[in-house]
């Protein structure tokens, strides 16, 4: 049996999500721009599909545009708004934690002209408000933060941030990664003051290679994809319509039983530590996360990738890090101060609803059985 612990990276699709995909690939197959029958049925699943994102994001469905998942919404946003307020100001506000999505999108306008400020978390990887307000400045255009980190779990203060930035600055623009917050917690773009949201379905039980872009009405900016003109002219190239239908499926099922799906997660995270704290008290944990779907701890003399096959041989799946880092060192603890030693046996557990006392006790077995070997 599998113990599948880093739903961070990457999910299990649900079966109402893979069984839309299939009667969208197999049966409702049309094009959504051809006029005929086939067409028309297209359209009209585009379209209740788009609603359906919608109400995840408490937004309009004309505010939605399809994308093919996070990276490219960040991209799109991070790109397309820079570029539209160049004459206002070259300067951008983000945080040390990002994903690399935006952290990279954020170096190559640096390339481009643009100078970012880059704020630090506190040592247990939270974002102040005030430090984000600080750093922004006359010619800011753009500030763009996650909403919950991918490594740690921390919630950034949004609504805040976008207070301070219309305050300060109105005509900027506020984009929030909301890649890791998608049903964790409600998505409230307008209570924000956010212009510009990103989400992913893989995070949500939809398959990858599908997300979504959150444009408030009159946020204008180029497009990034140009060509046949569909997502209203804003992104090009024949609608993923599998993809957003199995996204759309997704949304309905976490959005009915959200509020059971993180009481289950938040009992997980209760237990692990529970058990981390008798079983393996040397155990330090990495960040104060605020969610209870990413925990990240170190396990002293431990060097994860040691712990990851260790794991693995008892069909325990976790990350060291973030799954985009690679074995690079984690950027993220790095900013929040975490010594070598620390970062190099970090390991993030990311569970979803599907998970189970089981796979905690999987997991737990499995560390200790390694810390036994690996601290000799
Ligand atoms: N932003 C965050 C916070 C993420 O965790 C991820 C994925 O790991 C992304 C963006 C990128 O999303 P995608 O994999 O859909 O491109």
């Amino acid at each position: 049996m599998i113990h599948y612990l880093d739903n961070a990276a990457t999910s299990r699709v649900l079966p109402e999500a893979a069984e839309a995909a299939v009667r969208v690939m197999c049966e409702d197959f049309g094009n959504p721009s051809s006029l005929h029958k086939m067409g028309i049925d297209a359209a009209r699943i585009l379209e209740d599909s788009r609603a359906a994102v919608a109400q995840a994001l408490s937004a309009q469905p004309a505010e939605v545009y399809f994308t093919s998942g996070g990276t490219e919404s960040i991209n799109t946003a991070l790109f397309g708004a820079a570029r539209k307020n160049r004459h206002a100001g070259r300067h951008i506000v983000t945080t040390a934690i990002e994903h690399a999505a935006t952290r990279n999108a954020c170096r190559r306008l640096e390339g481009e002209g643009f100078a970012v400020t880059y704020v630090r978390p506190d040592a247990d990887g939270h974002i102040l408000a005030e430090e984000m307000e600080n750093a922004m400045r006359e010619d800011t255009i753009l500030v763009s933060c996650m909403l919950v980190n991918n490594e740690v779990g921390t919630v950034l203060p949004v609504a805040e941030i976008g207070r301070a930035l219309k305050r300060k600055n109105p005509s900027a623009l506020f984009h929030v990664d909301a890649v890791q917050g998608l049903f964790r917690l409600p998505i409230t773009p307008k209570k924000w003051n956010c212009d510009l949201l990103s989400v992913s379905g893989h995070k949500i039980g939809a398959p990858k290679g599908i997300g979504a872009l959150y444009m408030k009405r009159d946020t204008r900016l180029a497009p990034y994809i140009v060509g046949g003109g569909q997502e209203r002219g804003f992104r090009s190239g024949t609608e993923p319509m599998p993809l957003l239908a199995a996204f759309a499926a997704a949304c309905r099922v976490r959005a009915a039983r959200m509020d059971e799906d993180v009481a289950h997660v938040q009992r997980l995270k209760d237990y692990l530590a529970e058990q981390v704290g008798r079983r393996l008290p040397f155990a330090q944990w990495n960040g104060r996360g605020d969610v209870p779907h990413v925990v990240n701890l170190s396990l002293p003399g431990c060097k994860s990738e040691v712990m990851l096959r260790v794991l693995e041989s008892r069909d325990v799946f976790v990350s060291a890090g973030s799954a985009c880092s690679k074995g690079k060192e984690s950027a993220v603890l790095r900013a929040m101060g975490l010594d070598k030693k620390r970062i190099d046996s970090a390991l993030r557990v990311s569970f979803a609803p599907f998970n189970t006392l089981e796979d905690v006790d999987a997991l737990i077995a499995g560390l200790e059985a390694g810390a036994r070997m690996l601290r000799r």
